[in-house]
């Protein structure tokens, strides 16, 4: 046991280090390092294991904040001869919580954040502790970007790793598409590069599926010229109106343009000043959307949008890509309880929007929402066999973002998430698995299909055959 304010149960098999062997053996630990370890006796400790779901307290027995490949070198030889677990820590969004680990060593890259743009290759290298928010800005000082997330404090390790959806998914494909190549340190502590021609099986694996190979240390994505202003913002409906948004989301999606990213969405109005009086405090349902070509193009583009029906408010405006990364930062603070159910949808059915508003009209928390993100467009292109990023012919993925401050409240917000899933399913097919919690292999596999799933078993097998990094959307190595 480590002492510190509270005890830490040490995830160690019996019988490799005393005590006080261990001990003696996390200092020298610390000595060794470049960057800093956290123990859970020190001030920061608290703070530093946390993540953005607030639902999540593990208590790791330290923290290693890494300031270069060296630091995760180190970290995971001296977890290995100390049969410690490991967690990785990008961004620290996950909403499964597999970022921190109870009483393993957590590799935590929130002080590795450089981001280097190369103009010549049309490439930007990110180190893994970048949020999209950081990796925009230094991008967009050059007019350039690639496909991130919707709110700027994820990570774009974590993220990419798992896929990636964001405002420029149809024009530019997810962000693992966007990826050229990625420092990798294997379990055995080997540092290799995944490219198209170096470890191409291991890039394969990389692009989708987690943080199961081994841990990146450095990200290469393709950028491309993006803005700086963009034709973005939402029209908010009343919620009596849902169907017919809803119906005419679906319609105006099928064909629209590359250009042009929507996301529906069910939510209560907050009271905030760009909104009117009138709908604050009541449920609305928007359809939000980011059109990245020339703006007097995507004026022409969105009026059908813009003109459907009489919505309260429309927030279309031309603005800078950087606001509209940042444009849903306020409805996804950190340290909230948050409990996610998700889906890809092949349609948009008349059956399944029954489905969502019957379930909507019980919603137990006004900060839960039901997100629909539209796919297809050049994400729909990108084979299915080129990476372990699977459901490509997806229309659309759906998520019940279900959020509330109180953990007294828990159950009745988990309950409610999951009755509402449990009769959305049969119109899924297969999860994104970046939306996962903590649902179990087959949901896992859900996210690969059973094929691809094999093949990414086998490669576990190759690159971590003990399991090793386990504290992630696992893929148990092949027998
Ligand atoms: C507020 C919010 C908004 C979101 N918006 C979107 C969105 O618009 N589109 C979308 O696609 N997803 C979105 N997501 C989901 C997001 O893709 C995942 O939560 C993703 O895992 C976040 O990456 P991270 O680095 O912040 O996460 P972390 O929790 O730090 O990491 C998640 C997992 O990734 C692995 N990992 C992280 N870093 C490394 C590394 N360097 N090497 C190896 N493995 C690593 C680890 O297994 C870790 O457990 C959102 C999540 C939140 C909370």
């Amino acid at each position: 046991m480590i002492k510190g304010t509270e005890s830490v149960t040490v995830e160690v098999n019996a019988g490799v280090k005393s005590e006080s062997g261990l001990a003696t053996a996390f200092s020298d630990f610390k000595t060794s390092l470049r960057g800093e370890l956290i123990l859970p006796q020190d001030k920061d400790y608290d703070l530093a294991r946390k993540v953005w779901n607030g639902m999540i307290d593990k208590r790791p027995a330290a923290i290693v904040r890494c300031a270069g490949v060296s630091d995760v070198i180190r970290s995971i030889k001296f977890a290995m001869e100390n049969n410690l677990t490991i967690a990785v820590r990008g961004g620290g969004h996950n909403v499964a919580g597999n970022a921190v680990c109870d009483g393993g060593l957590v590799i935590d890259f929130s002080r590795m954040k450089s981001v280097r743009v190369d103009l010549a290759s049309g490439t930007a290298r990110a180190e893994p502790g970048t949020t999209w928010g950081e990796f925009d800005r230094e991008t967009q000082q050059f007019g350039l970007a690639t496909t991130g997330g919707l709110v700027s404090s994820t990570g774009i390790a974590g993220f990419a790793l798992g896929g990636g959806i964001g405002w420029l998914v149809r024009k530019y494909g997810s962000t693992c598409d966007n990826l050229v190549s990625a420092d990798v340190v294997k379990a055995n502590g080997e540092l290799v590069r995944a490219s198209e021609s170096e470890n191409q099986d291991l890039f394969w694996g990389l692009r989708g599926g987690g943080g199961n190979f081994g841990v990146v240390t450095s990200f290469e994505f393709k950028v491309h010229r993006v803005g700086p202003m963009v034709l973005g913002g939402l029209v908010v409906h009343p919620l009596a109106k849902a169907r017919e948004v809803l119906s005419f989301f679906r319609e105006f999606a099928r064909d629209s343009s590359d250009d042009l990213t929507m996301l529906g969405v069910l939510f209560t109005a907050p009271p905030a000043p760009f909104l009117p009086e009138k709908i604050h405090n009541t449920q609305v349902v928007a359809i939000a959307g980011c059109y990245c070509g020339p703006i007097e193009e995507g004026e022409e583009v969105l009026k059908p949008l813009r003109e459907f029906g009489t919505p309260e408010v429309d927030l279309f405006q031309p603005m800078p890509y950087r606001v509209l990364q940042s444009f849903l930062d306020a409805v996804a603070p950190p340290g909230l309880q948050n409990y996610w159910k998700s889906g890809y949808l092949a349609e948009l059915s008349d059956e399944a929007i029954e489905t969502i508003l019957e379930y909507n009209s019980k919603i137990p928390s006004p900060l839960s929402a039901v997100h629909i993100h539209q796919l297809g467009g050049q994400f729909s292109r990108v084979l299915d066999e080129s990476s372990a990023f699977s459901h490509r012919d997806a229309s659309f993925a759906l998520n019940i973002v279900s959020t509330w401050p109180d953990p007294k409240h828990n159950e009745k917000n988990i309950a409610w998430t999951r009755e509402f899933f449990a009769s959305i399913q049969r119109f899924t097919n297969g999860v994104y698995v970046n939306f996962l919690g903590q649902e179990g292999e087959e949901r896992v596999k859900a996210a690969y299909g059973e094929e691809k799933f094999q093949r990414l078993q086998q490669l576990k097998k190759k690159y971590d055959p003990t399991n090793f990094f386990h504290h992630n959307q696992n893929i148990k190595p092949a027998e």
